[in-house]
């Protein structure tokens, strides 16, 4: 397998947000993209299991390169969508977060001035309406936020999928975002009414990170 320090990458964070609850069953998606083509991984799989020689490489038509045995994700094209819409996303992982999926089924959208990381990871949430998974109608739903920067999207009565720069920072936001939904529904639950980040405090967190080189 070419890239293999990088692949090996996205199979232990893939394992990582199994084994971390950020998916579960079968679902869910990850993908890396290094030049023209595309790492992924494949379909219906517990990823607690996944390996190097699961993975596939597929180019920007959708065909596959290398690891003809193995049948990857029926998600390819919002994966391709995405890295062919912004030439800054690295990596994206596509999941089924228990907390996440009841933001997906609700009509509400997330307050995210919770925490300074819910703020950093998630100022660009797009909310897609359902669509029938694997088709190029749900693909093309992506477009529109990816045009305008969304890192993050809440497919409803599906899931969630995140883009990030590296391995890494789509990871962090995936867990950003669930931890965000746990505080949102907990406090439901508790009836409790949150304190949160004011507005002003949260514009003046957005505009460091703007300026800062980790970003
Ligand atoms: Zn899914």
């Amino acid at each position: 397998m070419k890239n293999l320090k990088e692949v090996e990458k996205l199979v232990s964070y893939t394992k990582l947000a199994w084994d971390r609850k950020l998916t579960e069953s079968t679902g869910g998606n990850m993908s890396l993209r290094i030049g023209e083509e595309i790492y992924i991984t494949p379909t219906y799989f517990v990823k607690h299991f996944l390996t190097v020689d699961d993975t596939s490489i597929i180019n920007f038509k959708g065909e596959k390169v290398q690891n003809k045995k193995v049948k990857f994700s029926s998600e390819y094209k919002m994966h391709l969508r995405l890295y062919k819409e912004r030439k800054d996303i690295k990596s994206i992982f596509h999941a089924h977060p228990r907390y996440s999926l009841i933001l997906a089924i609700s009509n509400e959208k997330l307050n995210i001035r919770y925490f300074p990381e819910s703020i950093e990871s998630l100022s660009s949430i797009t909310y897609i309406p359902y669509h029938m998974p694997g088709t190029d109608e749900f693909a093309d739903s992506f477009i529109e936020g990816a045009k305008k920067g969304s890192n993050v999207f809440i497919l409803k009565n599906h899931g969630v999928t995140v883009c990030g720069s590296s391995i890494e920072a789509a990871f962090a936001t995936l867990e950003n975002l669930e931890t965000c939904c746990f505080a949102w529904v907990t406090m439901k639950l508790l009836k409790e009414k949150p304190s949160l980040i004011s507005e002003e405090d949260a514009k003046i967190l957005l505009r460091s990170i703007e300026g800062s080189q980790n970003y």
